[in-house]
């Protein structure tokens, strides 16, 4: 396909931390970016890390979501919570 392969050579600059987090988590809602982005961390070293900070972090968050309602996890996902809703 024409267009997939000019976006696989498209080249960006280095999403901020959190725009980098909203592709990862979003691929579908972002599939030109996601798709630049990865090829971005192929010669960047520095996005390379972020993705694996949040690699590892979601890979523990999602151990955390497996194990039986854990009070700990509850607990945390409650105070996330009410501290949105106080910005609400
Ligand atoms: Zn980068």
């Amino acid at each position: 396909m024409k267009i997939e392969h000019k976006i696989n050579r498209l080249r960006i600059s280095c999403p901020t931390p959190f725009d980098a987090e909203k592709i990862l988590l979003q691929p579908d809602k972002h599939q030109m970016l996601f798709r630049a982005f990865e090829e971005h961390i192929t010669y960047c070293p520095k996005c390379f890390r972020i993705v694996r900070k949040l690699h590892k972090f979601y890979e523990i968050l999602d151990e955390e979501m497996q194990k039986e309602a854990s009070p700990k996890i509850v607990a945390f996902a409650e105070t996330v919570y009410a501290e949105k809703e106080k910005h609400h």
